[in-house]
């Protein structure tokens, strides 16, 4: 079965929201085996949601609107779908009452504007709404299943959970379930490990292998469609298998297994410690590493000493240092990150110092100049990198290469 999102709502075309309504049903759908072929956004205009309805019936046999549930002017769902179907709305007057009582638990009386809420299109049935006004609605029409939600993704998502995957479900029977494994790479460029892996790329169907790259990052990730989590896995994990033969080096973690995921495991199998000391990622790398929950068990303090003076003052780097060779040097990266070590009483230390931009390069430091700092029980070493990029795209590339130097 094709399934199609119509994001309504006229603040998704202005850049106002995000649609991440249509990337959580994406999500949950391919889950049980409903493939999403399309998205489409429209706005708060009858006649728009209508021409958008037509396309979607001609193409897909689930059809999912979210938004324009309310009881305003401009909630027009409920009036779009009943003038594409050709079906009445009724008052339903059950619902009428339900919403009546929930206006009254609330000590209002109901705006009359609210009876909207109550209008069923002819055919349809109700989706409860537990944590809002605006009730959703299940409509079979000519071969095809449209599906009202409400836009406020607090509101949409138990409904999903509740209503329309059970309906699913029973609609689709045993038609399989899609899961994918993702493959973390570090250290390799997209283009090269397309090269790498394009005739395993080019031949697969089912499953499929998508590279993604994201500043530094790489990941592949292998679909595959079948009836149940074991075939799917089945056939993955030879692909994943060939993958690893031609790209292990480079693979360091799958499915949830971030770098900061990554390196919390390492340092906690281990009983070890770590502390950061930051100049020009500013507090990125410390923001990264205590975005995992429990990395109080690892992760002990960190500096983020920008001034020349605090990287004297708190880290204790020598103004020998600081005037032969300045703060973006390997010599300044090695002695941050020990003054760290030493003062926070570590087993691990690291250390990032560099030119973010876009001023402050020089022929001699150019902007993307950044030095890294490991220190460990091993003793220290320091790794010299040339960013390209903007100021954020170096910070986060200096971060992310910070992190994967306690990875290999
Ligand atoms: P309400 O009863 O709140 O008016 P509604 O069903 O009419 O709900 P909209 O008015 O279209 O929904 O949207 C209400 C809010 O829900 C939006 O302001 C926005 O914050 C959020 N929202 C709507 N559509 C989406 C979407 N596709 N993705 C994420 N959030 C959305
Ligand atoms: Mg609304």
């Amino acid at each position: 079965m094709r399934a199609e999102i119509i994001g309504v709502g006229t603040e998704l075309l202005l850049g106002q929201i995000a649609n991440t309504n249509a990337q959580y049903l994406s999500d949950k759908l391919a889950l049980e085996g409903a493939g999403v072929y399309f998205h489409q956004a429209v706005g708060d205009n009858l006649e728009r949601i209508q021409q958008a309805l037509t396309i979607a019936a001609s193409r897909s046999e689930i059809i999912v609107l979210t938004g324009g549930l309310g009881p305003t002017e401009d909630d027009l769902t409920r009036e779009a779908v009943s003038r594409f179907l050709g079906r009445n709305l009724e008052l339903d007057a059950g619902m009428l009452m339900k919403l009546e009582q929930l206006f009254a638990g609330m000590g209002r009386k109901m705006p009359t504007n609210n009876r909207k809420q109550a209008m069923l299109v002819e055919g349809g049935r109700f989706l409860d709404n537990p944590r809002g006004t605006a009730p959703g609605q299940y409509i079979e029409a000519d071969g095809c299943h449209y599906f009202l939600l409400p836009g406020p993704p607090t509101e949409l998502k138990p409904m999903v959970t509740d209503h329309v995957l059970p309906i699913l479900r029973d609609l689709m029977g045993q038609q399989g379930t899609i899961r994918s494994r993702v493959l973390r790479l570090f250290g390799i460029g997209e283009s090269a490990m397309e090269m790498e892996i394009s005739d395993i790329i080019s031949n697969q169907l089912n499953p499929t292998v998508a590279p993604l790259a994201s500043e530094g990052e790489v990941t592949l990730r292998i679909t595959a469609k079948a009836a149940s989590e074991e075939e799917a896995f089945a056939l993955i994990i030879p692909v994943e298998q060939q993958l690893r033969q031609r790209l292990g080096k480079y693979i360091y973690g799958i499915d949830d297994e971030t770098l900061p995921v990554t390196v919390g495991k390492r340092l906690k199998d281990r009983g070890e410690t770590l502390a950061l000391a930051e100049s020009c990622t500013g507090g990125l790398l410390a923001s990264m590493i205590t975005d995992v929950p429990g990395c109080s068990v690892y992760y002990k303090q960190g500096w983020v000493t920008y001034h020349n003076e605090a990287k004297s003052e708190q880290l204790g780097v020598s103004s020998d240092i600081l005037a032969q060779h300045g703060a973006v040097s390997e010599e300044c990266a090695r002695a941050m990150a020990e003054g760290a070590r030493t003062r926070a009483g570590t087993d691990w230390a690291i250390s990032v110092t560099g030119i973010a931009g876009p001023d402050g390069g020089t022929n001699e430091k150019p902007v993307g100049l950044v030095y890294i700092a490991v220190t460990g029980p091993g003793g220290t070493t320091v790794k010299q990198f040339n960013f390209r990029g903007d100021r954020q795209q170096i910070r986060i590339r200096s971060a992310k290469n910070a992190l994967y130097s306690l990875v290999r």
